[in-house]
């Protein structure tokens, strides 16, 4: 008999990607994926601990799951409820002792023994607590068939973890030291979404151009090489790729942007803040100079590249003169979209200890609104030079209104536009005529779908 599974996933597109594949682990003992906790058989909570809001949530949702979980019982049923992704790593046992109905608690890096764990936690000989970092590697043992994309558009896992330790950040303690999949394994995976329509692969990673993937000739690969490979699948039109260190842009890397067509010219890459002080204190390794230098040789090889990135205000010890500097560097930089959080003191990480500098709440929140209000200004400024200009967009998903479809242009923005239903999925061009703080609006011109090159195939008519 089939059961119901439900997944909840919170944070980044790592978490998006480790829940489709626990899905897939899952399916083998009968569990399929549905939209509602409410008389489910399994919930899995796959959480973030990168802020500590996003922490607590999970302490809130647990209540609100104990609730279904006993009507769940008072109708003869059990609902396996569990804790998974970097809560789960950071906090393990705690978990349950908080929260005693939770039946399995485990981290980011052991999901493929989900089979194990669910009979042992239904067997109901305790809880199960795996927070191991096992020397087996999960992508290794994952099941490869029964892998289904959700729609043109996937993320696909490269790289994991991270070595660099910003003194601010839980991910090296929660997801562990860089490890990069090899190269055959990506190329198949890829081969494999593409072959269920996907034409556009993410590539994910906590620091995926720290990529450093064994190749098919038994040399390390970087992440522009392993770029230029995917390139070359038939069918794959578009490459992104998220999150990148500033300090790993290698050359190769920079003139892949300016090189492959399918890359597209859209760059996600974190800066934090603006002043020097504050990048020594947070262990970044980069000045705010060095990002200027990076960016002006990214933006040769590829003029027409957008970019986003992350900052965080009011890190211990910031002063004014230090936010000065970081509104200084947008607006020396220009981004089309960026990220913008208050510093969240997370327990453990060498920030969190900086007795008598951490910034107060009320000049966190002021400077948080300061830089959001630069960055959204600056995000309408981008978005308005689009309009006039054709894109391609793809289509991955249905409008509000009827007869619409939505999808992302090459710089990221979601564009609606009326087409008909047997354009999802296409690559399509798009004349911009209207531009709104988050995304944008436009016509078919063509109805043609594009080669991935680009180029335009007589086919599908609008
Ligand atoms: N690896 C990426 C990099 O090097 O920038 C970042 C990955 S992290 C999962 C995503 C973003 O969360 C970071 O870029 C940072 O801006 C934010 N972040 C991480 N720890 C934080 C903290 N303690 N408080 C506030 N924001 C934080
Ligand atoms: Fe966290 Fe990114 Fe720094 Fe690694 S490089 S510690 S993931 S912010």
């Amino acid at each position: 008999m089939k059961k119901k599974l439900f997944i909840k996933t919170y944070g980044c597109q790592m978490n998006v990607y480790d829940s489709d594949r626990m899905v897939d682990v899952l399916a083998p003992l009968g569990y399929e994926p549905t939209d509602r906790p409410d008389g489910a058989d399994m919930v899995i909570l796959n959480t973030c601990h990168i802020r500590e809001k996003a922490s607590e949530k999970v302490y809130s949702e647990l209540g609100r799951i104990r609730l279904m979980q006993n009507d769940k019982a008072a109708e003869g049923g059990r609902m396996v409820v569990a804790v998974a992704g970097c809560v789960a790593q950071a906090e393990g046992a705690e978990i349950m002792m908080r929260a005693p109905h939770v039946d399995m608690v485990f981290g980011p890096q052991t999901y493929h023994q989900l089979p194990e764990m669910v009979v042992r936690a239904v067997r109901g000989a305790g809880g199960v607590v795996n927070t191991d970092f096992p020397v087996e590697s999960k992508f290794d043992l994952l099941p490869e068939e029964g892998f289904r994309p959700q729609g043109p558009a996937a993320f696909l896992s490269v790289q994991e973890g991270c070595d660099k330790f910003c003194t601010f950040c839980v991910v090296p303690y929660t997801r562990g030291s860089e490890y990069s999949r090899a190269v055959s394994q990506v190329l198949a995976e890829a081969r494999r979404l593409v072959g269920h329509g996907v034409r556009e692969i993410t590539l994910l990673g906590q620091n995926v151009n720290a990529f450093h993937g064994e190749g098919p000739d038994g040399k390390v690969w970087g992440l522009g090489r392993l770029i230029r490979a995917l390139a070359e699948i038939d069918g794959l039109a578009r490459i992104r790729y998220t999150t990148s260190h500033p300090r790993d842009m290698d050359d190769d890397l920079i003139d892949a942007h300016g090189t492959v067509p399918q890359l597209m010219p859209f760059l996600h890459l974190p800066v934090q803040s603006g002043s020097d002080r504050i990048l020594a204190a947070m262990n970044r390794k980069h000045t705010g100079d060095d990002y200027r230098r990076l960016v002006d040789r990214l933006r040769q090889r590829q003029p027409d590249l957008a970019l986003s990135s992350d900052f965080i205000t009011g890190f211990p010890g910031e002063t004014d003169q230090d936010f000065a500097d970081t509104l200084r560097l947008i607006t020396d930089v220009g981004f089309a979209q960026a990220y913008s959080f208050k510093y969240s003191a997370r327990p453990g990480t060498p920030a969190a200890s900086l007795e008598g500098r951490q910034v107060d709440e009320a000049v966190k929140d002021q400077r948080l609104q300061a830089v959001q209000q630069l960055l959204n200004a600056q995000q309408v400024a981008f978005n308005q030079t689009l309009v006039g200009r054709t894109l391609t967009v793809l289509f991955d998903r249905v409008g509000k209104h009827e007869g619409q479809l939505l999808g992302r242009s090459p710089f990221m923005q979601s564009v609606h536009a009326d087409a008909p239903a047997r354009l999802m999925g296409q690559i399509v061009e798009v004349a911009i005529d209207g531009a709104f703080a988050n995304s944008l609006s436009g016509h078919v011109v063509t109805g043609e779908t594009l080669t991935p090159a680009g180029r335009p195939v007589m086919e599908a008519h609008a």
